[in-house]
């Protein structure tokens, strides 16, 4: 197929896959026993340049493309799903910039995200609305030539980690979607602060928490494109985001299927190696059958991207990559589990973790009922050759 990676961009992918084996996966499990986020890690991937694959050439990035770098959280996330998901939220609260920040925003911080020295966090979500993001009630008032921004956001990626926060706030109560706006927040800023942080089931080294602004005064210079259209790009960000999360969820499936094939070719039980009794060799296959059609999903919509594919089609793809992936990392691990006996239910083994790691794909970044949603109102804008008689 033609979204196989071409020469150079498999030599990268398989650079970070050696450093992903060497440097990340002996860390995964201390990193999940000690909910401690992973600054190492970081440091990692900035000696390596890792951030730069998310960004232009112009700003200090490598220029490579979407593709790649969904293979490179995919990489990452086979070993270590709190390591992906590090890279997968520095592209989140990026693209706000990305898309629609101006020549100044964009060389004032992309540089600094590109190489690294700042983290990025993405705050949409409230106590209150989640997949009714619409519904949120963090406000920010314009007062000369700054806004003042109140109110609070929940279950933040990076909360307290991140120097810069793409914040999303009405500008206009009344106006419903058409009354949000969206801001870039520096962590320093008087007023801000992180209120609490969530200890959870999976990617535990993911710092989520909660943020709060209380009079904060933003430079009206950091509002991201026109005032009211921040609805707009939240949903734009989601659209480029989303399989990013696809490939975390990938890479998780695939690491699972990884291991419980090694560990089903060296279990014997009844005189032979359980990978040979046909129960287990069908998951196997199946696990495998099923990374495999969700890479399909996922690398066609990063080569949608590199190819400059924007609008209704892209939203499509990448809600399909996000849901399709995502499902497969939870039924895979699962299943991964169920390969590794007792074994696969206890710590000493990866599998459990895989398991909980994999949990958390289907609910962020629009939960997985959200994107059958959004992938059956895309099949509805479309025209089909064949209708069926009498309908219509
Ligand atoms: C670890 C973690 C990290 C996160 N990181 C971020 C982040 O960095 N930035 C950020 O802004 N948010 C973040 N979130 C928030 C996340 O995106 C939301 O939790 C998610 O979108 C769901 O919102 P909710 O929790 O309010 O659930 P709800 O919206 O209350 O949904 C509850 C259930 O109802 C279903 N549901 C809701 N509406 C519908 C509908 N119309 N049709 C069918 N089913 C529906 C949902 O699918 C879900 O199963 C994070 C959450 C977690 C747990």
């Amino acid at each position: 197929m033609s979204y196989l990676l071409n020469d150079e961009q498999r030599e990268i992918r398989d650079l970070v896959r050696q450093l992903a084996r060497d440097r990340i996966a002996p860390r995964a499990a201390e990193i999940d026993e000690s909910h401690e986020f992973p600054w190492d890690i970081v440091e990692l991937y900035r000696e390596h340049g890792l951030f730069g694959l998310f960004f232009d050439e112009a700003y200090g990035g490598l220029g490579t493309g979407v593709l790649l770098a969904l293979t490179v959280i995919e990489e990452v996330s086979k070993v270590c799903a709190t390591s992906g998901v590090i890279l997968a939220v520095q592209e989140l609260g990026s693209l706000g910039l990305k898309l629609t920040g101006n020549d100044e925003q964009k060389q004032r911080f992309l540089p600094r995200l590109a190489s690294g020295e700042f983290l990025a966090a993405y705050a949409l979500t409230e106590a209150g609305s989640g997949s009714d993001s619409a519904a949120m009630r963090s406000t920010a008032r314009r007062d000369g030539d700054d806004y003042v921004l109140n109110g609070s956001k929940r279950f933040i990626t990076n909360a307290g980690v991140a120097s810069l926060y793409t914040v999303f706030a009405k500008t206009d109560p009344e106006a419903g979607h058409s009354g949000i706006s969206a801001f870039v927040v520096e962590a320093d800023t008087p007023g801000f602060e992180v209120t609490r942080l969530e200890p959870k089931l999976g990617i535990t080294g993911s710092t989520t928490g909660e943020l709060a602004f209380e009079d904060v005064r933003i430079p009206a210079e950091n509002l991201l494109g026109e005032e009211g259209d921040g609805f707009k790009l939240a949903m734009r960000i989601l659209d480029r985001s989303r399989p990013g999360i696809g490939a975390q969820g990938l890479g998780i499936a695939q690491g699972a299927t990884d291991y419980a094939l090694e560990y089903a070719r060296n279990r014997e039980t009844m005189g032979k190696p359980i990978a040979e009794h046909q129960l287990i060799a069908g998951k196997l296959a199946d696990m495998e059958t099923a990374c495999e059609a969700a890479r399909g999903l996922l690398y066609k919509f990063g080569e949608l991207v590199d190819q400059g594919v924007d609008g209704s089609e892209l939203t499509k793809a990448s809600a399909q990559a996000k849901l399709f992936c995502t499902d497969t990392a939870m039924w895979v691990t699962t299943e991964a589990v169920q390969i590794l006996g007792g074994y696969g239910y206890i710590k000493e083994y990866p599998v459990e973790r895989m398991m909980r790691d994999a949990k958390i794909t289907q609910i962020y970044e629009g939960t997985n009922e959200i994107q059958r949603l959004v992938i059956a109102r895309e099949m509805l804008k479309e025209t089909r050759a064949f209708l069926l008689a009498g309908v219509g």
